[in-house]
């Protein structure tokens, strides 16, 4: 089994590069990329804890990018982490998310949560701050009663806490991707809630951009939506991606090591594998 899309610890995932790297193993996963939020700090860790074991891991970044005024989220697969362009984006990225962190930590003060900038980055193991840390400190003093409802409430597009960032392009992030020597990959393309005529609009500004691979089995697709986005590869002639977007145990879906196998016809962004269970 083949996962290609994975959190840890480095970004909003509940468990360390290493524990993920051995529950990968549990779940019969021989090819495992971590793909931290505009982060790679985990990446060498995982690579040396994988060392003695029977895995391999990829390195890979989910990078937060602005297209068109809709944030989106680009995966970076073979990655070189050494890359000097990769790296003055990932602290650009920072600077970007440290922002906002303070932002949303002002607007939650003025709806009643004091100091949630401090208690966010308390729950960070790196000092890289995600809207799961301000959910977690929320639920965690029983300002909300759950994850999903401090989304709901607060931190989602359009509610009171949100706070719009001008994540990289969509051009820049695909260009530094490849200077990085990697491929990307659009992340679960159906999450948007774009038109069908704004996802073909994004597909072609993603190949046009030297974009590799859409992402047609996640931890969500349904039957029906792996057959749409196949059938969108062929169309575009882009590879297939598969991954779980697994963050632990506690965050759903949970399916690491359970995916569906790629539509026939799709082929494998990673070279070696036929997506196939
Ligand atoms: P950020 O990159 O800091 O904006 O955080 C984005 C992350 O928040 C995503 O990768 C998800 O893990 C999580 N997330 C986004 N929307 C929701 C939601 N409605 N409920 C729970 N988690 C969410
Ligand atoms: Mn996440
Ligand atoms: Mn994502
Ligand atoms: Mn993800």
């Amino acid at each position: 089994m083949i996962d290609l899309h994975t959190h840890s610890t480095m970004s909003d995932g509940s468990l360390s590069p290493e524990a993920l790297v051995d529950y990968a193993i549990t779940q019969h996963v021989s090819v495992l990329a971590l793909t931290d939020h505009d982060s790679v700090s985990g990446v060498k860790v995982a690579i040396d804890h994988a060392d003695s074991l029977d895995i391999t891991i990829i390195p890979g970044i989910e990078l937060s990018v602005l297209w068109r005024n809709v944030p989106l989220h680009i995966v970076g697969l073979e990655i070189d982490i050494d890359c000097q362009a990769l790296k003055a984006l990932i602290d650009e990225q920072g600077l970007r998310r440290q922002r906002r962190a303070e932002d949303i930590s002002s607007k939650l003060a003025t709806l009643g949560f004091q100091d949630a900038y401090q208690k966010a980055n308390n729950l960070t193991d790196n000092g890289l701050i995600t809207r799961p840390h301000f959910a977690h400190a929320m639920v965690a003093e029983g300002f909300c009663k759950d994850i999903k409802t401090a989304f709901k409430r607060f931190l989602k597009r359009g509610k009171p806490a949100y706070v719009p960032v001008e994540w990289v392009s969509l051009e820049r992030c695909l260009q530094i991707i490849s200077d990085a020597g990697g491929k990307s990959v659009l992340a679960h393309p159906l999450r948007y809630d774009l038109t069908n005529t704004k996802l073909r609009c994004l597909l072609d500004d993603f190949k046009a951009g030297g974009g590799v691979a859409i992402e047609v089995v996640s931890g969500w697709t349904n039957d029906n939506e792996v057959s749409r986005l196949g059938a969108l590869c062929k169309e575009y002639e882009l590879a297939a991606s598969m991954g779980s977007d697994f963050h632990g145990h506690t965050m759903t879906p949970s399916v690491m090591g359970r995916l569906k196998a790629l539509p026939k016809g799709c082929e494998m962004v990673i070279e070696g594998h036929d997506g196939e269970s």
